[in-house]
């Protein structure tokens, strides 16, 4: 491996997921596991722009893995987005002579990375946090098998109260522009219907079908709602518009909201969180840069940020089909 690179600087960025902890400290190992330094930069861009950082050492990182959120933390920094904070950044680089930068984040973190990288020629490496499963070049996102285990747990726990007082249920989850959570998860709890941002059923086809799960003896039902959705403009809305179409029912809704970011990662993000840290820094240390790291066929892979960024990742069609077929 080159030698050329003698210091590194990690920071996470934008909305936290689990997992992020997981990747810092796979970075600072593997920093360490090259001999060379890694520096940990508080508070996303903004810290980079004021210069919070602090050295991190193997032992600094001992005890995380198993951690939500990120020791780091997070911020949404306005002031990289001008020419003048990412200046201020790149002197603070400077500074401390740091030679390449990990930035745990989504795809306005990457966004701002890959501008970083073009004025100043310093060298960056994405690992994809978030959890939406948003980004293009990996099939999993950090935080986003923790997530869908969050929100099975939920359901699970909403079809118990359902079932005992024959109520339908609308359970909204995350995923504004796409509905890998609502589609997984109505899988494996069990949804009778799952409304994603990539199709509109339609309002009557939604009562039609509901009714027919009630006519087939069902004595209460769940519909996962992605936030996106675009069948009603609210969930609230949605839940009104099933009252007074649907007779039978008490109709209930749950918003599950920012719990789905929380918690301990599952196996699967310690795990990938753990290879994505030894693909980014290794990746820097042969010299590549502007890529992001990410799972695909089960390898880790290189995709240039840009691609990254705008590519757009497709619902799986085939889950569909099994959605529908589970719910009849
Ligand atoms: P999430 O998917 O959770 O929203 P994200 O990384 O997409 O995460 P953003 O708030 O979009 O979160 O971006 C995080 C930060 O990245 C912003 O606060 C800003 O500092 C930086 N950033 C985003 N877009 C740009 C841009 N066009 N130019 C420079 N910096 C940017």
């Amino acid at each position: 491996m080159s030698n050329k690179i003698k210091k590194l600087a990690v920071l996470t960025s934008g909305g936290d997921s689990p997992g992020m902890n997981a990747a810092i400290r796979s970075v600072v190992r593997t920093c360490s596991y090259h001999n060379i330094q890694c520096l940990g930069v508080f508070r996303g861009y903004e810290g980079l722009i004021d210069g919070d950082f602090e050295e991190l050492t193997a032992r600094s990182v001992k005890g995380i893995i198993n951690k939500g959120g990120t020791f780091l933390k997070s911020a949404r920094s306005n002031r990289f987005r001008t020419e003048e904070g990412r200046k201020e950044a790149y002197q603070k680089l400077l500074d401390v002579e740091a030679d390449g930068l990990v930035v745990i984040g989504g795809d306005g973190s990457f966004t701002g990375a890959m501008i970083f990288n073009q004025e100043f020629g310093f060298p960056v490496m994405g690992i994809p946090g978030t959890i939406d499963n948003d980004i293009y070049g990996t099939t999993h996102t950090l935080g986003f098998d923790t997530a869908l285990n969050t929100v099975v747990d939920a359901i699970d726990k909403i079809r118990d109260t359902a079932s005992s007082h024959n109520r339908l249920f609308f359970i909204e989850v995350m995923g504004r522009d796409v509905g890998h959570i609502a589609l997984n998860t109505g899988i494996a709890g069990g949804a009778e219907e799952i409304l994603i941002p990539e199709e509109n059923l339609g309002l009557d086809r939604l009562v039609e079908s509901l009714n027919k799960s009630r006519k087939s003896g069902k004595s209460s039902s769940i519909v996962v709602v992605a936030e996106g959705d675009k069948i009603g403009k609210n969930i609230f809305e949605l839940k009104d518009y099933v009252d007074q179409n649907m007779e039978g029912y008490d109709v209930r809704v749950s918003v599950l909201g920012h719990m789905q970011r929380g918690g301990a990662p599952s196996c699967f993000d310690r795990v990938l969180a753990s290879r994505m840290g030894v693909k980014a820094v290794e990746s820097l240390l042969k010299g590549e840069t502007n890529y992001m790291v990410g799972l695909l066929n089960g390898k880790m892979e290189l995709t240039p940020i840009e691609k990254a960024i705008k590519g757009k990742t497709k619902i799986n069609l085939e889950l569909l089909r099994v959605s529908d077929i589970m719910s009849t």
